[in-house]
């Protein structure tokens, strides 16, 4: 059942009964709930946009010139996904993409663990951007104390009058990575196999159970009281080298304190270092992953690179994505880092079209080969970046190509 993922119902009443039976007891973290959020102002955005002291056009103008970005690892502006879901006729549906699968990403855990109301809010913004009919929450099982927080907050929404009873759904994921392609998901959560569907037509236009439908990640919806709040250029205002706004990168590895670090958009690897304490004792700086495993890899000579979407990074062959990095050293062996990350996307592949099914399996076998054949590695790699349907094949060939352009002599 390669691909499949469970889903099920989950009401805030069936969740709660799930943990209070103690079958699953997740730690739960000290959290800012309804009352705290509400003390410090939440909820009065979406108050003004309700009721139209602000405009949602001005919304769209204000997220837009921020630069606020999906989050997720596509990077898509956010304002401008608003107004194409808007010129389609409604009905119209909201989706989160909560998934959180790319290996080394674990952000949105981090700030549904802590402060789940600026995300909630944010959500809601969006949802009546869009006037959405209503928002489902695609949440990976994974997280049992995020779903825990989540019945939790959303029950007491409901019995705050902040939103109506059943409006938001949470839905739970099972662990299949492709469940995290956003098509893949809107296949899950209408009760199929977790299959990425061919576009176009994209989801903005033919989405969920058919409908237009905005689709975002945690982060992306995070960030919208703080831009309204403090303004456009606050949030531009904070990004280097070229780049707009806050990011919160993952950031572990062979570094002292990994963790999730809060730094502008375009810093360097070596900043991130840096900030994560250093490099562990013992270890020396070798190599890294801009974008969990999917973004390729670099030396530690190109410590310089400005990460965030395009620009330099993707001249190298590699991107940002999730804003996941995991750092390497001279204790790894990139031959077995790359394997390592086929032998994932082997495993995750959803089996549906040839170049991403038969072309991972392919390149393990060539790549535990005592010396690679570069060409005909090239050769599958474009064959399956060519003619996949979806990203995880497209994907798929970027560790062994960053291996082939800049640690060829470990496995020549
Ligand atoms: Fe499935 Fe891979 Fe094809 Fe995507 S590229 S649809 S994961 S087989």
């Amino acid at each position: 059942e390669v691909g499949h993922a469970h889903v099920d119902h989950a009401t805030p009443e069936a969740v709660l009964e799930v943990v209070a039976s103690g079958v699953r007891s997740p730690e739960i973290p000290d959290y800012a709930g309804l009352d705290d959020y509400r003390a410090g102002g939440g909820y009065g955005l979406l108050a003004r946009v309700r009721s139209g002291a602000v405009a949602v056009e001005d919304l769209i103008a204000t997220l837009s010139d921020a630069g606020l970005r999906g989050l997720g690892g596509a990077g898509f502006p956010a304002g401008r996904k608003w107004q194409i879901v808007r010129g389609f006729d409604g009905p119209r549906l909201m989706t989160v993409n909560g998934d959180e699968g790319e290996p080394g990403t674990f952000k949105d855990r981090y700030w549904l663990e802590r402060d789940p109301h600026r995300f909630l809010e944010g959500m809601l913004i969006a949802a009546h951007a869009v006037a959405a009919e209503r928002v489902y929450i695609y949440m990976r099982d994974e997280y049992p104390a995020v779903l825990a927080i989540l019945a939790r907050e959303i029950a007491a929404l409901e019995a705050a009058g902040l939103t109506a009873p059943g409006f938001v759904e949470v839905r739970r994921g099972a662990g299949a990575y492709i469940c995290g392609e956003e098509s893949a998901m809107l296949e899950s959560i209408e009760g199929k196999r977790g299959l990425p569907r061919h576009k176009p037509p994209y989801i903005a236009e033919v989405g969920l159970f058919g409908r237009p439908t905005l689709n975002h990640n945690v982060e992306t919806l995070f960030w919208i009281r703080d831009i309204v709040e403090k303004g456009a250029n606050w949030f531009a205002g904070q990004g280097m080298n070229g780049s707009k706004g806050f990011r919160s990168w993952s950031v572990s590895g062979r570094v002292r304190e990994p963790g999730v670090i809060v730094a502008p958009a375009g810093v360097t690897v070596r900043d991130l270092i840096a900030r994560a304490g250093g490099m562990e004792e013992g270890h020396v700086f070798k190599a890294y992953l801009p974008g969990g495993a999917s973004g390729g890899i670099l030396p530690a000579a190109m410590d310089d690179v400005a990460l965030d979407f395009g620009g330099r990074l993707a001249e190298l062959g590699c991107f940002v994505g999730s804003h996941a990095v995991v750092i390497l050293s001279d204790k790894d062996d990139m031959r077995e880092v790359a394997i390592n990350l086929l032998k994932f996307f082997e495993d995750e592949s959803c089996g549906q079209c040839t170049p991403c099914r038969v072309g991972c399996e392919k390149a393990v076998r060539l790549m535990e080969r005592e010396r690679w054949d570069a060409g005909l590695l090239e050769e599958l790699c474009a064959a399956m970046a060519d003619a996949s349907i979806c990203g995880l094949g497209q994907a798929a060939p970027n560790p062994i190509r960053s291996v082939l352009r800049f640690f060829r002599e470990e496995v020549a």
